[in-house]
């Protein structure tokens, strides 16, 4: 479902991805662990196109993510194939982004009204559905800012899910909550990876939630992949000093 070779990015003279390579299964749910600033966020952010890799090549559901031009790699300038890979993939933030001046269910509408042309009475039935499965039906008519920050991320998830992506991303979900928050999202998360088959990609500092939820962790360390297996490896048995090192501190 997604494949990076030979990924750089540099941010000037920083090299924030240092040649990576690795592939996703579709279905597959993975967590990207490491410490902060080893380029987790990074690799979210190109796969929505936000950035930009400095060499490689990035291809999700068998396309090329960005097209290579007299040896630069450059965001396609054609905006439909950016608009098409962009719609297979929703994106989850820490600061849940969600429209101050537009209800609960207008949120969750919008984007497939704008950008998919489904019919508005469609958009309300299946925004319901969705709402429904965050646990927050009741909350249609509700602003943002009438809800707590674990009901604006709940509500956050069902408008990713909206517009019915092959690929979530979720970006250190939680980490903006109050702690008595915390699990009612990762409940829906849980929900989300038991009920789809969507690829799954989650940066997270919750390492137990990472070990529960993951079929495969990543342990990134400036800008490269020091671990990859199943969480038992490596939450139980590390290979590297770093990992074992990182885990002792968080776990
Ligand atoms: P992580 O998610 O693992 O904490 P990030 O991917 O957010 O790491 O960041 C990796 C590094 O890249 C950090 O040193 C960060 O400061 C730097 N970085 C990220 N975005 C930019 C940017 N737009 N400009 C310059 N440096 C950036």
């Amino acid at each position: 479902m997604i494949t990076l070779n030979a990924v750089t990015k540099r941010f000037g003279s920083l090299t924030v991805l240092d040649g990576l390579t690795f592939q996703v299964e579709p279905g597959e749910k993975l967590a990207l662990i490491g410490p902060s600033g080893s380029g987790k966020t990074t690799i979210l952010r190109m796969l929505m196109t936000l950035e930009h890799p400095s060499e490689g090549h990035i291809t999700v559901d068998g396309d090329q993510l960005f097209h290579m031009r007299r040896g630069e790699t450059l965001v396609p300038a054609n905006e439909k194939h950016l608009h098409e890979m962009r719609r297979k993939i929703g994106m989850v933030f820490q600061h849940f982004n969600l429209f101050p001046h537009k209800s609960v269910l207008d949120n969750v509408t919008l984007a497939p009204i704008l950008t998919q042309k489904v019919s508005k009475a469609d958009a309300e039935a299946r925004a319901m559905e969705l709402l429904d499965m965050v646990g927050l039906a009741d909350k249609a008519g509700a602003m943002p800012a009438q809800l707590s920050g674990g009901q604006k991320q709940r509500v956050a998830i069902a408008r990713a899910c909206a517009l019915r992506p092959k690929i979530m991303l979720f970006d250190e979900v939680t980490s903006a909550l109050d702690p008595e928050l915390v699990e009612e999202v990762l409940n829906v998360m849980r929900l989300l990876a038991e009920e789809t088959d969507m690829t799954m990609l989650l940066v997270t500092h919750e390492m137990n939630f990472a070990r529960d939820f993951a079929d495969r962790v990543l342990f990134f360390d400036a800008g490269r992949i020091i671990e990859d297996g199943p969480p038992s490896e490596i939450f139980t048995n590390p290979t590297h000093e770093r990992t074992q090192s990182f885990l002792r501190k968080v776990l």
